[in-house]
């Protein structure tokens, strides 16, 4: 059996593969199997899992890609991901896909399938529409007929009908995934020695371009070694981080964060955890997926509801993960990240919570700076509270 330390780092050599090795792999092992990609934020892959077509987030570049194209079509200050993805379709990365699924979720993200559309030859793009509004009462009818609409997209990929039944049998799957993905949290949470937030990270990456039976597999005997893990707590103070629910910054970025302090809670790949407790698995499983959406999922930067506060929401987060204080980073140019930003800036200040702010870049390579501004914060929180 393979130790958490080696799954962990086969996680980062797939997920660093911009030739999307193990997405290819599994095309070659399933010859009929269709494969599609979708951006960040959030997309419902229970209805592309269930009619037997892989969903695979396009999370960009990361920091090993060379924008060669991209930058002749977009201009300079937008966000990296967008830049990236871009140059992943330009280069022929992307051919694997049988469907893009991009979603409005901003300006930047609106523009970027329009111009896949129109530069990357052999490509399908369709775009899923999400509420503007969650609090008015034709959300909800409005995101079913989206995810209908959804429906019949992917049937048009796959070939067959995808009927109800197999949607709610893929629903009890992904409620299996994300309540494992909960109980790592939760250990991290209760004791962030025993499994490291970048090696949580990497674990729910996976999850983003794996079948979710394989990945269930692999957070189950993750979990099952987790108890027996040599490790003793270290006086380190605990952080929230929360910026990355979109773009994601590269891995070392991570590592350079924890080895100043426990990142003990975080918005890292927020769409594959946007649903934090079940889906119902009974009914009209399109209908339970809306409702879950909206009712049932963390807040967002790009989600618009005003009956929840997002900075209540924070707060309520670094509170229950007993938080010394929170590092607000969104990704640089990210217009929806840096907005909150202000408002939980206000929040923390109010509540006499410290704050360290700071931008990340998907394709940084310098990590000195982050360790060190994070020390620097670090160590004015242990004297103060001394
Ligand atoms: S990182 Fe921010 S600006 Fe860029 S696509 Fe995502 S939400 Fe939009």
């Amino acid at each position: 059996m393979a130790t958490i330390d080696e799954i962990v780092q086969r996680c980062q050599d797939q997920v660093g593969d911009l030739a999307f090795g193990y997405v290819r792999d599994w095309k070659k092992r399933n010859p009929q199997g269709k494969v599609m990609g979708y951006f960040p934020v959030y997309f419902p892959a229970e209805i592309a899992h269930a009619g037997g077509i892989l969903p695979v987030a396009i999370l960009g570049g990361g920091n090993r890609i060379k924008l060669k194209q991209a930058d002749a079509h977009m201009y300079s200050f937008m966000c990296s991901i967008c830049k990236s993805t871009v140059e992943l379709g330009l280069s022929g990365r992307l051919a694997f896909l049988d469907l893009f699924v991009g979603s409005p979720i901003c300006d930047a993200a609106r523009h970027m399938p329009n111009l896949m559309q129109r530069n990357v030859p052999g490509l399908t793009i369709d775009l899923l529409y999400y509420p503007g509004n969650l609090r008015t009462e034709l959300a909800i009818p409005y995101l079913h007929r989206e995810f209908n609409r959804i429906r019949q997209l992917l049937e048009s990929v796959a070939g067959h009908a995808i009927d109800d039944e197999v949607i709610r049998r893929s629903v009890c799957l992904y409620n299996e995934s994300r309540r494992l993905v909960r109980e790592i949290y939760a250990i991290r949470r209760d004791s962030p020695w025993l499994i490291l937030a970048s090696e949580c990270y990497l674990l729910v990456r996976a999850g983003t371009f794996m079948p979710v039976e394989e990945h269930i597999d692999l957070l189950r005997e993750v979990l099952a070694q987790i108890p027996d893990r040599h490790a003793r707590p270290i006086d380190k103070i605990r952080v929230v981080y929360e910026g990355a629910f979109c773009e994601q910054p590269p891995v070392e970025f991570i590592q350079a964060l924890e080895e100043v302090c426990y990142v003990v809670d975080d918005d890292f790949l927020l769409g594959s955890r946007l649903i934090r407790e079940d889906v119902p698995e009974d009914g009209d499983p399109l209908l339970n997926l809306a409702c879950s959406y909206r009712d049932r999922s963390h807040c967002s930067s790009v989600q618009h509801d005003l009956r929840r506060l997002k900075s209540d929401d924070l707060l309520a987060k670094c509170r229950s993960a007993e938080a010394q204080a929170v590092i607000l980073s969104p990704a640089k140019f990210c217009e929806p990240g840096l907005d909150d930003q202000v408002h939980h800036l206000k929040r923390f200040d109010r509540e006499g919570i410290p704050s360290l702010q700071m931008e990340f870049q998907e394709r940084m390579k310098d990590f000195d700076g982050v360790r060190t501004q994070t020390e620097t914060f670090a160590e004015a929180i242990q004297f103060y509270a001394n």
